[in-house]
Order: C-alpha cells, then structure tokens, then sequence
C-alpha cells in the first residue's frame, strides 16, 4: 500500500558514467540542489514525510532511491531537472515505476516549465509537471483527491482521454519571507560534499543560499520560466538570519548568493550589508550582479559586510553581438563597472560565452580583446546553448538558417556547442573556445592571481593540487569523462 503523504525528492544527474570513471564536472562544482532543499523544509512544516536523494552529490544515489522506495512505499517521487537532466529523470522515474508500481511521478525546475504539455505528451513515466515555483504546488497536488487534480494550479497532468492538461498558473505567487530556511540537513554529506568553483573562495567549509526570485530583463538566450519577470525577494532581517543560520548550525564561513540578480533592490542590499557589518558576522559571500545595478557606494558597503567576489554577467565582448541579445548593451559602462568592483577591493568575475546567434571569428576576437583588457580576477566560458524558454530557442527554431542545431538534450549543459551560428563550424568554435580559454590563463597576470590564491584560498590550491591529472587531461580532450 503506497503513503501518499511521502515523497522521495531527487536530483538527476543527466548522465551516466561506470565504476572507476571521473566525472570532471564533478570534481569542479557541486552545488546543493537548493531548490529541493527549499520544497523538503515547506513539506516538514506541513507534516507530509519526504526524503531527497542528490545524485550529484551521492555515487550511491541508486542504491539509496532504491531503498527508500523498498522500505518507505511512497505514494509520490518528485524530480528537479534541467534541460540535460530531464530524460535521465524520466528513466528513473520509468525504473521507479517497476520497483514501486502506483507511485506518481512528478516532475519540475526549467526545462519542463518551459516545456508544459510536451514534458508530459509522449513520456509515459512522467504523471505531473509542475509549471513554475514548487512548494505550495507540490503540496496541493500531494493533498489532492484523484477528482480534484484538476483544479490544483500551476501543474499539468493527463485528463481522461489521456491528453497533457496545464491547468494555469496560480492566482499568487509565494511570499518568500513566508519560506522556512531549505532542509540542508536532508542533503547528506552537507556541507562537505558540496564544492563551489576552484577559486572562487577563501575559505571552508562552504554553502549557497538563494534570496530572491525572477528577473525583469530580457536578454534573448535566458529562460525564466520557473519564477518568470518579477522579482520578489527575502527581506534583508530574514537573509541576516539565513546567514547566521547557516554559520550557527553548519559552520558555514563562505556564502555564495546563487540569485540572478543579488544587487537589483539597492536598499535590501545596503540594510542587509549593514546588519552584517554591526553584527560582525565574520562570513564572507559571492554574488552575481548586473551592471546596471552597482555603484561605488554600494560596493564599499559590500565589501564591508564582506564581499569577496562579484560575478558579472558580460556575455560577449562584442558590441553588435551584445545589442543583439541583450538590454543596455554598453561595454563602455560594463568596462566602469569592472573597475569600480576592482576598487572596491573585491574580485570579479566575468561570466562569458561563445556560439550566440551572429557569432562569427570576428566577433569571438573582439570578444576576446575586450576580455583581456578587463582587469578580471576569474573568468567562465560557457558554450552557448538555446534551452527552451529562453526567447532566443524559438528564434532558431523558426530560422533555421541562424545555424545549425543538434537538439539533443542530455547534451545542453553548456560543455557542449549544440547550436553551430551559421557563419562557423563545430570544430572551428571548439578551436577557438580552447584557445579563448588557454590564452587567458596563460597571461602573467592571471597567472599571478592564481598563484595569490595559495593564501587567498588555500582549499582551492590543495583540490588542484589533488586533481591536477584531471584537470589536464580535461584541458586537453574537453571530455567530461574519463
Ligand atoms: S541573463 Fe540575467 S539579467 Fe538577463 S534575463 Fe537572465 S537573469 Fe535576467
């Protein structure tokens, strides 16, 4: 008999690979998946029993969803995906299935809401989706007789004659200072096994932490399905207590603020600065921000409260390519920016990519010009990917002549170019983003602000030490693993 008052709550992790294998990705970042911890603490305050099991972090997690479904018969197996995670969700929700034969399997984060009736139409292990944010949702849809599934906002589910139903968004989106902290206690081995970027802290042991939801921009190649335009936040009292939270219960020393946008509500930030310069907190913190929204005052604050790295969304370095995929593209104001962050005294981080819609060779050049006359402490590459939801994957799908698109999805993760821009080719792009990358870590500079990082982050040296064969056979094939 099935408890449908459980859940078990799983992390996919998109791929597989064998005993004895090394998952580079893997031994460059895990971050908690925040998103589950966030619906298991909603659920435990309503008394419905739930579990979660983060593959990324566990290379035990089939023997542990295994167990759980044995022991516990859970009437519910929920699953947070990406785009590349998505059909290894489905496989597992079909295993689940034959293991546990009743459970419902629901499924949710952005590709599938983005994707709606189609995560749904033509995958027969997936029974709900959850469009947009989880917490309330999930639990209306658990607490829901069969006859009242209809009217449970914000999910899509398969109507009588079989057929995928989204039935709307909810009236309401959550109020996020309503939001207990995530259960990271429920993601075993936290804090220890979860590692941020090589780098980018000076201390152990470490954690995320999201404090708002949304973005009113619209740049072309970003999908914000789940928590779509607006921006709702936690008050800058309750990110304090966050913060102290983590410090108080886990030891935590370095924050990395995961939001989109940290900095957009210039007020929260300076009060929240201010509670945790007087308070003395002792912890410091990363965030991303958008240009638009830093300026001196509020980055002398920042560095104050203890800000240690900002990351800057840049995207590409070439003015006719940026106005073409982004608002406010002024690299002018951006090359401010990295300046006034430099002063500040805080590290910086340029968040680039390459393979955008109108990339050409002359366009990855300027990109990379501008890059290195930028004072930037750390860089990330990505390989641009079109997921679904972003404005610009419905673009391509209708011109097809912008490029060629390889849409398969267990490869979008932004280690692979699946969208080729019309004027390149795969092996060309491949080339130069090798060569963007090498090129930069090669310059003495860079090279000396690694080498700072000895003292800066001594964590960081000792797990490039321990991996280094890993990292240079990754240098060298680009294979994710080995
Ligand atoms: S890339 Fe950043 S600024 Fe642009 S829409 Fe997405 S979250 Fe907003």
């Amino acid at each position: 008999m099935l408890n449908r008052e459980k859940i078990l709550l799983v992390h996919p992790l998109g791929y597989r690979y064998e005993d004895g294998q090394v998952d580079i990705s893997r031994l460059a970042i895990v971050i908690p998946p925040l998103g589950l911890a966030g619906i298991a603490a909603y659920l435990d305050e309503r008394s419905v029993d739930n579990e979660i099991v983060d593959c990324y972090a566990r290379p035990d997690a089939f023997d542990r969803i295994r167990a759980y479904l044995e022991k516990e018969t859970p009437g519910f197996i929920g699953f947070s995906c990406t785009t590349s995670t998505f059909l290894n969700g489905v496989e597992i929700a079909s295993w689940a299935k034959r293991i546990l034969p009743g459970i419902r399997t629901v499924f949710g984060g952005a590709h599938v809401s983005a994707l709606k009736e189609d995560a749904v139409d033509g995958y027969e292990a997936v029974d709900y989706v959850v469009v947009g944010e989880g917490e309330e949702t999930l639990f209306n849809l658990m607490k829901a007789g069969d006859s009242e599934i209809p009217h449970v906002k914000g999910i899509v589910y398969r109507d009588e004659s079989g057929a995928a139903k989204f039935t709307g968004f909810p009236d309401k989106q959550l109020e996020l200072d309503d939001l207990p902290f995530p259960a990271y206690e429920k993601l075993a081995g936290f804090p220890e096994r979860y590692k941020l970027p090589i780098f980018n802290y000076p201390s152990v042991p470490n954690a995320s932490c999201i404090s708002s939801r949304g973005c009113p921009y619209s740049c072309t190649y970003c999908d914000r399905s789940v928590f779509r335009k607006s921006f709702r936040f936690n008050s800058a009292e309750y990110l304090f207590k966050h913060v102290t939270y983590l410090k108080e219960r886990f030891g935590i020393r370095h924050i990395n603020f995961y939001d989109d946008q940290f900095t957009f509500h210039r007020k929260r930030v300076v009060r929240f600065c201010e509670l945790m310069i007087r308070n003395r907190v002792g912890i410091t913190f990363n965030c991303a921000a958008r240009a638009e929204h830093l300026d001196a005052d509020l980055l002398e604050k920042m560095k104050k409260a203890g800000c240690w790295m900002i990351s800057l969304g840049i995207e590409t370095g070439d003015q006719e390519l940026l106005a073409r995929h982004r608002q406010n593209a002024d690299l002018e104001m951006l090359r401010q920016k990295v300046h006034l962050i430099k002063k500040a005294g805080i590290r910086v981080k340029g968040l680039l990519m390459i393979g955008l819609p109108g990339e050409t060779e002359k366009s990855i050049q300027n990109s990379r010009s501008y890059v290195f006359s930028l004072p930037l402490d750390d860089l990330n590459l990505a390989k641009f990917t079109p997921f679904p939801g972003s404005p610009v994957y419905g673009e391509i799908k209708e011109n097809p002549f912008s490029g060629s698109f390889d849409e398969k999805w267990e490869e979008m993760d932004c280690m692979t170019f699946s969208f080729v821009p019309k004027a390149m080719n795969k092996e060309r792009l491949e080339e130069l983003f090798t060569e963007f990358y090498k090129s930069h870590f090669m310059r003495p500079k860079v090279m000396a602000g690694y080498v700072s990082m000895i003292w800066k982050s001594p964590d960081s040296w000792a797990r490039f030490v321990r991996n280094l064969f890993s990292f240079l056979a990754f240098a060298k094939t680009n294979n994710r693993i080995r």
